[in-house]
This record gives C-alpha cells, structure tokens and sequence, in this order.
C-alpha cells in the first residue's frame, strides 16, 4: 500500500506526475508513477526531490558562526579563523556539543538535507584526556542526530599531530588528539555506540596530511577494512607548499600516489590541483568533497570544476563550518564561484541545453550517497525514502518543470521548502522542524551562556 501520493516527483528519468511511493522499514519499496494516485496513501501537494547528503560537517562550529567576521590586526586567513576556532571549542562540554550538534543537525533538514557526514575530531576534555568514556562525544554527536532525526555517517577523526613531519600538537588542538592504538580504541567504542542506533554508518577520518604522518595513515586506513575514508587535502596554498616540502609531492598527488583511491574515499575540498591531478582524482572513482560556502567564507580557492566534471569526476557538498546550512544555497555558491573564474555561466555542465540545477543536484546526491555509504540519493526502489517536498504553491514553480531545479537552487532555495521525510517519517511541515522549539531553546542557553564566559 502506497504511504505518500506526490503530486510531482523527481525520478532517476526525470519529472513525472502523481507518483505513488510504498515504504517499508523507512525504505522505498514500490514507486508506481502515474497509476492509481486515487488509491490508498497521502496525497502530498508538492514536488518531491530526493533528500541531499550533506557529506561533511563539523557541527559545534555552528557555534562559532558569526564570531569570527570582525577584522584582526593582520591578514586575516584561514589560520587566524583556526584560532578563533580553538578558542571557541577550549569552553565546550559534552553537553554543549550535543546541543549545537542537534541544532545544526536540524537546520540541515529544514534547509534540504536527510543526511550528514560527521567528521568528528573534538574527542577529549578541555585538558586533552580522554573522557571516561573515550566515546563520550561520538555518543552526544548520535544523540543529536537521533533528536534530529537525521540520518548519520560518523567519521571519527584520526589527529595526530600539529602540523607536517610530524610536529608536535599547539595547546589548542589538545582536545583532538590520538596516537594509532589510542585511535583504535575510539573507534571500537565508537562502532558500539552507533551499532545502538540502526542506520547509523561508521568510517574513519584521518584529519588531512599535516596532522597524521605518512606511516600512521597508512596502519590507520589498513586497519579500517571497510566504510568510507575520508581526509581534507589541498584546501590552502600554504599547505600544498609544505607537504612539497616535506613530502616531495602536492597533497592530492601524494595521496593518489600512495593509496589506491577509490569509492571508499573522499577528499574533502581538493580546492589546489594541478591539471594531472584533476585528472586522475576524477578518474579514481573516489569522490571530491566540496564545501562551497565555506570555502567561500574563509578565502580558501576555487575548485577546478569544469575540468574535473568534465572527466567523469564524482562530488558531492558539505556544509563544514555551518556558517549558513542550506543545500541549494551549496549547489548555487559552487557554480556561482566557477562563473567568477571563469568569467562565464552554467560552467558545471556537460552539454548544451542542459539544465545546471538539474546537473548539480544529481550528482550531488549520487556523490553525497557514495561518500557517506548511505542507501540515498534517489527516488528508486531499495533507497531510503527520503524527500525534500517543494512547495507546489511557489509562484516559481508555476511554469515547466524543466526549469524547477533551476528555480530551486538558483532563485527560491530553502524558502521553497515545504516538507522534508527522512526514513518515512515526516519531519518538517511548512519549513518548520517538528522539534524545533524544544533543539532552538537547548542551543539558545549554550549560545548565552558561552557568551557570557
Ligand atoms: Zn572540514
């Protein structure tokens, strides 16, 4: 029996009408499009997508979003925002973790995700021991996905040290630390804290080349048989200059080089390649990671996109610093920086007459649902039966649908949404989450009370 009735779909061929969807174990178990959408099932006034991935995040800095937009003394960069970053988590408890996780976990779902990718490196206490539970907050990062709803991938971070040749860790990254065997030891607890929670994937995350040396990447990956892998490589300038420095080649290429990149793998930003490089990432089948606003906010580059799609490169989008957690607003940034440096429209393309909406959600679904392990992506049988239900009512989606992914994610974004259903279960309503009093009333007393310190 059908359990939703959408008046519109978006199906792997494209738009079709009156789509009935069966769902079993919060699973899509039959799609029957334009049958007998009179029958059984809710009938959704609406134009169902499916939900996006969002394949990286770090939640508690959607606590920090908006402290760090006031000019310092010097250059601002990327590194004096990593100060305010350390700074900001030296105050955070475990409860204050779990608090914005779970207000960052829900604008997500408001704002066009069904899913995230954790990649969760504040492991220890302030003084940088391990909690008496090692997995203390990888059990808060679950709780908070759990009173979100959303679907979780955590990736717990493997930090080693400061910086490239092994340096030692600053105070500020105290709390991120693990040798391998100490590492492991959080990742069994991690794998039993999730195993709690069904449908909840684990992987790894070696943290990027400067904070794990070659050797401990190579006994952590080979120890991780299975799951995603994900790393940040080549997001600054100044580190492709020192990992030629110490390691003899520039991020993307060492990695190609040493490890046999495929699906399991996500390089998150990828922003500094040469052209070889682009070429051999796009062909690996491993997915590029890109986080559009973030980069975007801390002056990071622009991503090769043209030439990476063009050969058969796979990405998806991460929401990283959660600055401003909005799906479509990623997928605009992206092409809206390839324009700026290219000087030229709808760049992440492949044809002509192709719709760059229709483009750049499709393969960031497919590449959010690889990068995360996760059954997602589209609106077919075996996947999770999650929906992002625009609002059928939008003066912008009165025309064609051939221009509504356009309309989407180039004019009305998140103000288009009117429904999201994860798992079958229905979890906004005009845009609204059904929680949201409850999460925005625990993440306002962290946000005063961290203020107040
Ligand atoms: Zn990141």
């Amino acid at each position: 029996m059908p359990a939703f009735v959408f008046d519109h779909a978006w199906l792997p061929q494209g738009w079709a009408r009156d789509v009935a969807v069966s769902v079993e174990g919060g699973m899509i178990a039959a799609i029957d499009a334009g049958g007998d959408a009179g029958g059984a099932g809710e009938r959704i006034h609406g134009a169902a997508l499916p939900g996006l991935a969002n394949l990286h995040c770090h939640s508690f800095q959607r606590g920090m979003a908006g402290l760090s937009e006031r000019r310092g003394p010097g250059d601002d960069t990327f590194w004096t925002w990593r100060e305010v970053m350390y700074r900001f988590l030296g105050a955070l408890t475990p409860d204050d973790v779990e608090a914005i996780a779970a207000f960052a976990y829900m604008e997500m779902i408001e704002g066009g995700f069904t899913s995230v990718g954790e990649f969760h490196y504040l492991h220890h206490d302030v003084d940088g021991r391990p909690y008496g539970d090692i997995g203390e907050m990888a059990a808060r990062v679950v709780a908070a996905a759990v009173a979100s709803g959303i679907g979780l991938t955590l990736l717990p971070s493997f930090y080693a040290n400061g910086g490239f040749a092994g340096a030692a860790p600053l105070p500020g990254q105290r709390r991120f630390i693990n040798d391998v065997e100490r590492f492991h030891r959080l990742l069994e607890r991690t794998r039993a804290i999730a195993a709690r929670t069904p449908g909840t994937v684990v992987g790894i995350a070696p943290h990027s080349l400067r904070a794990v040396t070659p050797e401990a990447l190579r006994a952590v990956v080979a120890a991780a048989a299975t799951g995603p892998i994900h790393i940040h490589a080549a997001e600054q300038a100044r580190e492709v200059d020192d990992c030629l420095a110490v390691l003899g080649a520039r991020p993307v290429e060492w990695l190609l080089a040493n490890f046999a990149l495929d699906r399991r793998w996500c390089l998150i930003h990828a922003t500094h390649m040469n052209e070889a490089e682009t070429r051999a990432l796009a062909a690996s089948g491993a997915v590029a990671g890109l986080c559009p606003l973030t980069e975007a906010s801390l002056g990071d580059g622009i991503f090769p996109g043209a030439p990476y799609l063009a050969g058969g490169g796979r990405f998806g989008i991460g929401t990283d610093s959660n600055i401003d957690i909005h799906a479509a607003g990623e997928l605009r940034q992206l092409e809206y920086s390839q324009r700026l440096a290219a000087r030229a429209r709808n760049v992440l393309t492949l044809r002509e007459g192709e719709s760059t909406g229709e483009r750049l959600y499709a393969q960031a679904c497919a590449g959010g649902a690889q990068a995360l392990a996760r059954p997602q992506g589209a609106i077919a049988v075996g996947r999770r039966a999650d929906f992002v239900v625009l609002d059928r009512d939008d003066p912008d989606l009165a025309g064609d649908p051939a221009h509504w992914l356009d309309a989407y994610v180039f004019v009305g974004g998140r103000r288009m949404i009117d429904k999201v259903i994860v798992g079958g279960e229905r979890l906004v309503e005009r845009g609204r989450h059904a929680a949201r009093a409850r999460i925005a009333g625990r993440y306002r007393a962290v946000v005063a009370r961290l203020a107040a310190l």
